[in-house]
């Protein structure tokens, strides 16, 4: 049965805290499944052991898939946490403008499942003023997650009245899971494009340094 992220209520307890310690890596394992997952779009014992097994099997390449930098587009990096456990080799990074448009694609009010409340209990560095929403981001797509796929790991976090304002963070299963429901989150480093240079005789893009026009005497 499907549950959204709950674990910022207001009357829940204050345990979180945005500070973590290397120490915090060797708490999470990459066999774990991620808190979050347990309780979101799974619905079968057989799903539910498929996914267990592709994450044994193929977890380490997944995890290692990791986008490098610099880019010639800027990204929201989640720093080798997958976006979903449920695919293997899923995406540990997602393109700003996708995040850009989906967060501009997402409902300005609470709605049932998403986006949801969030109290900022972690006391993450959110842009938005607290309470802010929070809304799972899909990569791959530039219009807004809806109910039916997994919501996957990561959230924007924005006011209704501002959705040009945002954050991004996701379920981080390398930080110790709490006693409440979901794993806590981490923010998204964003990690902008590299700046392009143009080859001072033809003016086109220049890549590592070098113009790759033909004949060109460039850069
Ligand atoms: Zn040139």
């Amino acid at each position: 049965m499907y549950q959204r992220d709950r674990q910022q209520s207001p009357q829940g307890s204050d345990t979180g805290s945005a500070s973590t310690t290397t120490s915090s890596q060797s708490i999470g394992s990459r066999s774990t499944i991620s808190n979050y997952s347990r309780h979101t779009s799974v619905s079968s014992t057989s799903t539910t052991s498929r996914v267990t097994a592709l994450r044994s099997s193929a977890a380490d390449a997944a995890y290692d898939r990791q986008r490098r930098s610099p880019t010639d587009s800027s990204y929201y990096d989640l720093d080798s946490t997958p976006w979903t456990n449920e695919q293997p080799g899923a995406q540990t990074w997602i393109n700003a403008y996708e995040v850009r448009q989906q967060v501009a694609d997402s409902p300005a009010t609470e709605q049932q499942p998403y986006p949801s409340p969030y109290y900022n209990r972690e006391e993450l560095a959110l842009q938005a003023n607290i309470p802010c929403l929070h809304h799972p981001i899909t990569p791959g797509q530039t219009t807004a997650w809806q109910e039916g796929p997994s919501p996957g790991a990561v959230r924007s976090f924005y006011n209704g009245n501002d959705r040009t304002v945002f954050d991004v963070a996701y379920h981080d299963p390398k930080k110790a899971i709490s006693t409440r429901r979901n794993d806590p989150f981490t923010k998204a480093v964003y990690v902008a494009a590299a700046p392009r240079t143009v080859c001072s005789q033809c003016n086109t893009y220049l890549r590592n340094g070098n113009c790759t026009t033909p004949r060109c005497i460039g850069p």
